[in-house]
């Protein structure tokens, strides 16, 4: 099989599934409080997520990430872990997952069981009140405790925080130092124009160029050389475990290295999280078999863009039209 090559040379190495647009939150810079969420037929099949999955491992990727909406929602997402992990030393490296870690104590060992090493586990504040604020709900114990299981069970936990001018901003550093004494990763991520949300989230826009000279004058930070062909540049909190991320698509753009490709629920493979050009995966497997399957994934690679095309501006309105949570965040 051809390589998993663009029209601009990038090789496609890492896949991010959203296996449910659903989410048991409602975080105000993701989603609007009153969101239309898919119909359960709409969305593909267990067997279908795995035969494309593991299509793309035979053809070239390493790495597959599981996202959401909330992935841990998903109510046969155990069986599709298992599944997918018996790819691991068969073509794939690294099987993993991005979840907001209400469901992470009842799934951690399960997860570790299939060959998951890493989570990226979201939590934007570690204030009770703050944090119910945020994601409108949400119950900070009940991550918290997801989180512990997840390090009981083996698992290397990467926190990921949106920053939010007027919301945490002055509680980033605090969430560095847990993370820190809790031996965990860090990544801090700008908030980007996608979907329609209640409020404009230019009011909520933080550069992290912002951020970093907070986290500066408190730690002491060293470039580290760590890539993952995405937009995050890391350093390391001198002396410790921990990894900082910055993931800022924002102001800095980093789509020369893109290294992705992402599948939604319903079977749309995105070429591009900023831009809507996508190819229809369900209707190829569906119309066409392995094969059909083959020249889908093949017509997205020669139409994936060249960068995205991310602004933000008061009143613009959001880049794309569809969620994060479409696409897998
Ligand atoms: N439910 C899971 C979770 O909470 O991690 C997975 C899906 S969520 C969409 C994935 C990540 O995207 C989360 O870290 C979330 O904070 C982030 N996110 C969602 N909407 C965003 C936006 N508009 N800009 C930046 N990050 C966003």
């Amino acid at each position: 099989m051809a390589p998993l090559t663009d029209a601009h040379g990038r090789t496609i190495r890492y896949l991010r599934i959203s296996v449910t647009d659903r989410c048991d939150l409602r975080c105000r810079y993701c989603m609007a409080e009153k969101m239309t969420f898919l119909p359960r037929s709409a969305l593909l099949a267990l067997e279908e997520i795995a035969v494309i999955a593991e299509r793309f491992v035979a053809r070239g990727v390493r790495k597959i990430r599981l996202s959401g909406g909330e992935p841990l929602i998903r109510r046969d997402v155990g069986e599709l872990v298992d599944r997918l992990g018996t790819q691991l030393g068969h073509g794939l490296d690294e099987l993993t997952l991005t979840t907001n870690g209400t469901r992470l104590a009842e799934h951690a060992e399960r997860l570790h069981r299939a060959g998951v090493r890493r989570v990226n586990v979201s939590l934007d504040s570690l204030d009770p009140e703050r944090f119910r604020h945020i994601t409108r709900h949400g119950d900070l114990r009940v991550v918290l405790d997801g989180i512990a299981a997840a390090a009981r069970a083996g698992l290397r936990v990467k926190i990921n925080a949106v920053a939010l001018k007027g919301l945490n901003e002055d509680e980033l550093p605090d969430l560095l130092a847990w993370c820190v004494a809790e031996g965990h990763d860090l990544s801090l991520i700008e908030t980007m124009p996608l979907g329609a949300v209640d409020e404009d989230r230019v009011d909520r826009f933080l550069p992290l160029t912002a951020a970093m000279r907070r986290l500066e004058e408190r730690f002491p930070l060293a470039r580290d050389s760590h890539r993952t062909g995405g937009p995050a540049r890391y350093w390391r909190v001198a002396g410790t475990d921990t990894r900082l991320g910055l993931i800022s698509p924002l102001t800095a753009n980093f789509c020369d290295g893109c290294n992705r490709v992402r599948l939604t629920t319903e079977g749309k493979l995105y070429l591009c999280l900023g831009q809507d050009d996508q190819v229809d995966l369900k209707a190829a497997l569906r119309d066409g078999g392995v094969a059909g399957l083959d020249a889908a994934i093949d017509h997205g690679l020669a139409i994936k863009p060249a960068r995205h095309d991310f602004r933000i501006g008061k009143g613009g309105g959001p880049a794309v039209a569809r969620h994060m949570s479409v696409t897998g965040g």
